[in-house]
C-alpha cells in the first residue's frame, strides 16, 4: 500500500527557525519593513542591503560599507547571514555542473547548472530536503521527506552558484563569468508542496535590484498537487512564471502506479486545474513525460497523450528515463523514443526530446538524491 500522500504537512514544518532572521530570505519590501522596525533605518537602506546580498553577494555585515558602524553592529546582533555550505562541485564533460550544498542543520541538497542555447546556464534548484511524494521512478523519492527548504535556502542555491562561477572564471582567467539566465524548480522536492517559500524565493530572484531573473525564464514543476495548482493559477503567479506538470502516464491505472498522487487527483482532475493556468502566445504550460520502457511508451500512449494535451497551449517535454539504483524501470530504446516523439509531432504537438545532460556526474534529470 502506498504512502498517503495527500496528508500534506504544513508548509513551514521542520524548517529550523533561528533566533535571528536570515536577511537573505527577505524580499526588498520585507527588508524595508524589518529595517525600519528594528533599526529605525530609512527605507532606502533596504535597497542597499538587498544589493549587498544579491548583487555583491557578501557574507558579512562588515562588508556593507555604506551602512553606519552602528547599523552594522545592530545588524550582526539581530539578523543572520547564514549560508549554505558547499560540499562538492562536479563538472561533467558537457559543461553541466552539479553542486552539493549543505544546510546549517546538516542536510545535503543538490542543484544543477546546465548550459543552455542562450550561452548562459539554466539552474535546476531544489525546494525540499527529500520529497513526500512517492513517484516510483524518482531518485529523490527514495530518500523520503525530511523538511521544506526555507526561502533563503532556495535563493542561496542561486547565490552560491553565482559565487562559485565567478571564482571558477577568475581561476581559469576567463574574460567573463557565465550567467544564470533561467531557473527551474525541478531539483529535489515538490515545489508546490512548499508553496509559500517557493513564491517568496521567486519574488527575490526576479527583483531588478538583485538577480533580476525574468519571471518568464522561471519554471515551477509539479507532480500534480491540484489545490496548489489552483492557487498558482488564481494568484497570478502563472502570469509570468511557467508551470510544468509531470504527467508521465496517459491512463489512470498506469499513473496510479507510477505516481501515487494520482490516486488522490486523477488525470481528469489534474487537467481541469491546468486549464485555469493562464497561458499566452509566449507563455505555454509544459507537460513532462518520463518515458519508461514497456510502461508508458507505446504508440497508443503517444496517441492518448496527443488527445489529452491537444487543447492546451503547451510544450511536451519527453524525458527518456534516467536509470538509478532505486527504481525498477528501464529507458526505452532510441528507436522507440523517436517513434513516440514522431507521433506527437505529426499530430502538431510541440515537443522537445530531453537528452540526458551531466549523466556522467549523476546530474541528469531525476537523478538527484543526496544521501548523507
Ligand atoms: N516534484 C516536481 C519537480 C521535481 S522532478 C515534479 O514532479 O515535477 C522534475 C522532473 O524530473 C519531473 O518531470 C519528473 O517526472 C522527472 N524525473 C524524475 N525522475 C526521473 C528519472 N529518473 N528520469 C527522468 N526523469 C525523471
Amino acid at each position: 500500500m502506498s504512502k498517503i500522500v495527500w496528508q500534506i504537512r504544513r508548509p513551514s514544518r521542520g524548517i529550523p527557525r533561528p533566533a535571528a532572521p536570515n536577511l537573505r530570505g527577505m524580499s526588498r519590501a520585507e527588508l524595508g519593513d524589518w529595517l525600519t522596525r528594528e533599526l529605525g533605518a530609512p527605507r532606502f537602506r533596504a535597497d542597499q542591503v538587498f544589493g549587498w546580498l544579491h548583487l555583491r553577494r557578501v557574507d558579512s555585515f562588515d562588508a556593507m560599507t555604506n551602512l553606519s558602524k552602528h547599523e552594522r553592529a545592530a545588524l550582526s546582533e539581530r539578523a543572520s547571514l547564514e549560508r549554505l555550505g558547499v560540499d562538492t562541485i562536479l563538472r561533467a564533460r558537457d559543461g553541466t555542473r552539479k553542486l552539493r550544498l549543505r544546510t546549517v542543520d546538516g542536510h545535503a541538497i543538490e542543484s544543477v547548472l546546465i548550459p543552455n542555447d542562450e550561452r548562459g546556464l539554466t539552474q535546476c534548484i531544489s525546494s525540499q530536503v527529500g520529497c513526500a511524494l512517492d513517484c516510483r521512478f524518482c531518485a529523490t523519492a527514495s530518500l523520503g521527506f525530511t523538511r521544506n527548504l526555507d526561502t533563503w535556502e532556495i535563493v542561496e542555491q542561486v547565490t552560491r552558484a553565482r559565487v562559485l562561477l565567478a571564482e571558477e572564471a577568475a581561476r581559469d582567467g576567463a574574460k567573463w563569468t557565465p550567467r544564470i539566465t533561467n531557473v527551474v524548480y525541478m531539483g529535489m522536492g515538490e515545489p508546490l508542496h512548499n508553496y509559500n517559500q517557493v513564491r517568496r524565493s521567486i519574488e527575490i530572484l526576479t527583483d531588478d535590484a538583485g538577480d533580476a531573473i525574468a519571471g518568464r525564464r522561471i519554471t515551477v514543476s509539479t507532480s500534480g498537487l491540484v489545490p496548489a495548482i489552483e492557487r498558482f493559477a488564481s494568484e497570478g503567479l502563472g502570469l509570468e512564471v511557467g508551470l510544468a506538470v509531470s504527467l508521465n502516464a496517459t491512463t489512470d491505472p498506469v499513473r496510479d502506479q507510477v505516481m501515487p498522487i494520482n490516486q488522490r487527483w486523477d488525470i481528469a482532475t489534474l487537467l481541469a486545474a491546468v486549464r485555469n493556468v493562464p497561458t499566452s502566445r509566449r507563455r505555454r504550460v509544459t507537460f513532462e513525460y518520463v518515458l519508461l520502457r514497456d510502461v508508458n511508451d507505446t504508440d497508443a500512449d503517444a496517441r492518448r497523450l496527443v488527445s489529452l494535451v491537444r487543447e492546451f497551449r503547451c510544450h511536451v517535454n519527453v524525458i527518456p528515463f534516467n536509470p538509478h539504483p532505486h527504481a525498477p524501470y528501464q529507458r526505452p530504446s532510441d528507436r522507440r523514443t523517436q517513434a513516440f516523439v514522431a507521433i506527437l509531432r505529426d499530430a502538431g504537438v510541440q515537443c522537445w526530446l530531453r537528452t540526458p545532460r551531466g549523466d556522467d556526474i549523476q546530474a541528469a534529470c531525476g537523478q538527484l538524491a543526496a544521501e548523507g
